[in-house]
């Protein structure tokens, strides 16, 4: 049994008030919900010990959105595993599309960086995905493989299996154009069996994949009922407390 992941990615927003009240709500509309699934809030850095103190007493996960692979030394601006493990994160978000398009994140960046996450005892959330062009060359399996090859790299299956990836079409992304269940479930049986052919087919079958791209209350219980779709990572729709509670409740449903 997978137990289902949902993940909500703030990208840049929230004050740390903001945040506050945000976990404190959420908390109350999730109190009964946190043993059938594992919920995760992405928070920016500067939020993140802020928010750790709230959810101390919580079954609600924190994770980073990104970190830099190094652990300490003459690199202005980043912020290292060790660092999220100090400020209370247990998950942090790597290689997710935004990251990829706009820092110049390739496979190689993203494969050490979930090495150093794994090293400082963080679950990873491994993002992949195809854009519209690729998928529309008929690409979408290239991308995901070289995705899923590039980021796990020299994981043992003890690592992987500590591990999240989640499949994110970029077109999906802050579109509103969600991928349908077919889409979703197509690829996501495409990663376990490339997981299959690298590890085994008892890990492939442990691993979670969380779909990504668009995902609300209204249509999060059709992708979560899809045999390989192990939960969800959510943006827009996890700003507020109760959209997200909503796509929690759906993964209860499920
Ligand atoms: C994301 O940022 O990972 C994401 C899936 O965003 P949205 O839900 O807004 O499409």
């Amino acid at each position: 049994m997978r137990k289902p992941i949902i993940a909500g990615n703030w990208k840049l927003n929230k004050t740390i008030s903001q945040a506050v009240d945000f976990v404190t709500e959420l908390q109350l509309l999730v109190a009964d919900a946190t043993d059938e699934v594992e919920i995760v809030v992405a928070p920016v850095f500067t939020v993140l010990s802020t928010v750790a103190v709230v959810l101390k007493e919580t079954r609600i996960g924190l994770s980073a959105q990104d970190l830099y692979w190094e652990e300490s030394g003459a690199f202005t601006g980043e912020v290292s595993a060790g660092l999220l493990r100090d400020a209370g994160c247990s998950y942090v978000i790597i290689g997710h599309s935004e990251r990829r398009q706009y820092f110049g994140e390739n496979n190689e960046m993203v494969n050490r960086k979930v090495k150093s996450a794994l090293d400082a005892h963080l679950t990873p959330i491994i993002c992949v995905g195809e854009h519209l062009a690729e998928r529309q060359a008929g690409k979408t399996e290239l991308v995901i493989h070289d995705h899923v090859e590039g980021a796990v790299e020299g994981l043992s299956a003890d690592q992987l299996l500590a591990s999240v990836i989640a499949y994110e079409p970029v077109w999906a992304i802050g579109t509103g154009q969600v991928a349908t269940p077919d889409q979703a479930q197509e690829v996501h049986a495409y990663i376990r069996r490339l997981l299959v052919g690298k590890y085994s087919k008892e890990v492939a079958s442990q691993i979670r994949i969380q779909y990504g791209g668009s995902v609300k209350p209204a249509n999060a219980l059709d992708l979560l009922s899809q045999e390989d779709v192990d939960g969800a990572l959510v943006g827009g729709a996890s700003l507020e407390a109760e959209s997200f509670a909503g796509i929690i409740a759906a993964a209860r449903r499920n």
